[in-house]
């Protein structure tokens, strides 16, 4: 059975391991302790895999690829979940994501904000919204640059169905910890800017399993990990 790679005591060590770890970074960069949240992403995971953690205490998930991500939402109703999408929008998508998720961390243009907006069901809460920032020159696709962010963030805060909490980054990836550092801290520093300017954010989306000390160092108040608690993904289901 492929099963025994997600028994019970590989769940408990994994989540010991990513908590000491969150924990660790905690104390030695002078965060409080137990400020810094978990998300995890569980893209690519089955539903089976998610309930063992979902006993296990985990009631946060972050899905990235919609088609894939509704069955389990569906699956998972009534347990307490909160769901985040945390993958590439489009606005073809936005429709169920405002109809199915409580985060979306991956806005980065106006246009996907407003049609979230009004989309969202009159039913629910606003839907909680952090702005995806790009930083370093790569050519990556999804983020708004860092000066165009507070314009961003001021429209959306405008808009009210949607609840702005703060931003998310996804940098290059870096194995230097000096260079992590350094994409965290641009992306703390527009927050910091974005919350002098008056709007209340309380949330900066950062660090996955290879980068979230770097992150808490830089004052994530949330990390998205995957691989340090599910281990290696599924390649595609
Ligand atoms: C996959 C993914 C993660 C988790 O990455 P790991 O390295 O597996 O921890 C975090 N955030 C986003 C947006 C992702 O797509």
């Amino acid at each position: 059975m492929e099963d025994s790679a997600h028994s019970p005591d590989i769940i408990t060590a994994r989540m010991a391991a990513v908590r000491t770890r969150m924990a660790d970074a905690e104390r030695r960069y002078g965060r409080l302790p137990g400020s810094v949240e978990l998300l995890a992403i569980s893209k690519h995971q089955p539903v089976e895999i998610i309930e063992d953690f979902v006993a296990a205490g985990v009631m946060a998930y972050g899905e990235n690829y919609l088609q894939e991500a509704l069955p389990k939402v569906a699956a998972l109703a009534g347990r307490g979940i909160t769901w985040h999408f945390t993958g590439a929008l489009q606005s073809n998508k936005t429709q169920s994501v405002a109809q199915h998720f409580d985060w979306v961390h991956s806005v980065d243009r106006l246009k996907l904000a407003e049609r979230l907006n009004a989309q969202r069901p009159l039913s629910l809460p606003p839907l909680n919204i952090c702005i995806q920032i790009k930083v370093g020159d790569e050519a990556q696709k999804a983020g708004i640059a860092l000066e165009q962010a507070a314009e961003l963030a001021e429209a959306v805060a405008g808009l009210p169905r949607l609840s702005l909490r703060g931003l998310m980054v996804l940098p290059p990836p870096a194995g230097d910890f000096g260079l992590q550092r350094h994409y965290f801290r641009e992306t703390r520093e527009c927050f910091e800017d974005l919350k002098r300017r008056g709007l209340p954010l309380d949330t900066l989306s950062m660090g996955m399993s290879s980068d979230l000390e770097a992150a808490i160092a830089e004052g994530a108040t949330l990390v998205r990990i995957g691989t340090a608690l599910f281990g290696e993904r599924p390649r595609k289901r």
